[in-house]
């Protein structure tokens, strides 16, 4: 029987516990598991960071909810990305949207420098950028939608369209081929897309019914849901890159303990309410905001003056719950508002109950070139806003009081 979202939120991979009934599934405690002869051992259990039933729950609670038919979970969101970047050889070339989160291009541009990967950084908006970026080499396509702090929103059939269209002219892969390195023993042969799912989260969208080979999370930010933990997961239907993931996910070990699962667990049973309340007061929000004087400018996709309104009505559920504002004035008008804020905590990171307010270009972006941001349109008056499940009104008054 298939469910919809809501009941898959509350129920998927989970059932009474088979020893004493507790509904809850337990957090498991436990590095090792008993074995009764040496080799035998219970539905694959035989060591923690391979296997722990609290992680198996919560991985097939998101394969589900990202319709996917598996689900891994990590240490963080970055841990994730490192197990797919463990997936490319030498000299394999990547595209990559030109605004994405700066710590995935940090971990390209510097932890993985030594592979000699190259990359080209596109507006991703534009399909014929894409289309001219790519290469016989081109192994991975990376990807967020909506775009931090821009909320650009990006087509990802379309984009998934370039990378079928370059499967067929893909040229041999790079570095080894041998048997005996498992799943890893043949190089990947084709562009494989990737969906940075993190600010959407999976109500607002499902990238893999779009055409996404895996999708990512950081599961700190929506599906944690409130800002207790640090956490990461990967989704694939593709069976091949499901078991070259799963065999990288366990050789490096970048796995989350029992409670983190837990936790998440327990956030992912109101993930539907938790997604419908953010967008309904970022909504409000952003439409009051239109209007206001000290406000240049509005950046949300649920507003007919976004750019990409159109797509986003077609590829999202709804707009989610991450605002861009310009303030009038710059630098100078937008720091008073920022110090001004009560209910708003200015702080980094987003996708809890809360609301936070924060300055893309002195917070989160600091480490972009002046020259690179202004490209990317990260103006100095640039206020990001991830609005929380709080009372509307509470939060309208909040910022008409700091803009004041
Ligand atoms: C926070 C974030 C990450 C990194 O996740 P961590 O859990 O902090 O490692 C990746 N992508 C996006 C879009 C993020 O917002």
């Amino acid at each position: 029987m298939s469910y919809r979202f809501a009941t898959n939120c509350i129920h998927a991979g989970q059932s009474p516990d088979p020893t004493t009934g507790a509904i809850m599934t337990p957090i498991y405690m436990t590095s090792t598991f008993v074995q009764s002869s040496p080799g035998v051992f219970k539905d694959g259990y035989d060591y923690a960071r391979s296997k722990n039933p609290t992680r198996t729950a919560l991985e097939s609670n998101i394969a589900a909810l990202e319709g996917a038919t598996t689900g891994m979970a990590f240490s963080s969101g970055l841990a994730a990305m490192d197990c797919v970047l463990h997936q490319l050889r030498c000299g394999d070339h990547i595209v990559l949207s030109d605004d994405v989160y700066g710590g995935t291009f940090r971990q390209l541009d510097k932890v993985f420098r030594h592979l000699g990967l190259e990359t080209t950084r596109v507006d991703m908006t534009n399909v014929n950028e894409v289309r001219a970026a790519m290469r016989t080499t081109t192994r991975l396509m990376w990807l967020e939608t909506p775009s931090n702090p821009m909320l650009k929103i990006i087509d990802i059939a379309a984009i998934r369209a370039v990378a079928d269209e370059w499967a067929k002219r893909a040229g041999p892969g790079h570095g080894v081929r041998d048997n005996a390195l498992g799943p890893l023993g043949q190089p990947i042969e084709r562009p494989v897309l990737l969906v940075d799912n993190t600010f959407a989260s999976p109500y607002l969208q499902n990238p893999i019914a779009q055409g996404a080979h895996i999708v990512l999370h950081s599961c700190t930010k929506y599906i944690g849901g409130h800002s207790d933990l640090v956490a990461g997961a990967l989704a694939t239907s593709d069976a091949e890159l499901a078991e070259r993931l799963k065999y990288v996910q366990n050789a490096v070990g970048a796995v989350p303990s029992a409670t983190d699962c837990f936790l998440m667990l327990r956030s992912t049973k109101t993930l539907h309410v938790r997604m419908q309340r953010h967008c309904e007061n970022a909504l409000a929000i952003a439409r009051h905001l239109s209007t206001h004087p000290k406000v240049e400018k509005v950046i949300y996709p649920g507003l007919e003056s976004h750019p990409q309104h159109a797509l986003a009505k077609k590829q999202m559920r709804a707009f989610g719950g991450m605002i861009s504002v310009v303030i009038k004035g710059g630098l100078d008008e937008s720091r008073k508002m920022l110090e001004r804020v009560h209910l708003f905590s200015l702080a980094e990171s987003l996708g809890g109950v809360e609301s936070l307010i924060e300055h893309p270009a002195i917070m989160t972006h600091a480490s972009i070139p002046p020259a690179a941001r202004a490209k990317l349109g990260i103006a100095d008056g640039l206020v990001r806003l991830s609005v929380g499940i709080e009372d509307a009104g509470d939060l309208i008054a909040d910022l008409d009081e700091a803009l004041s």
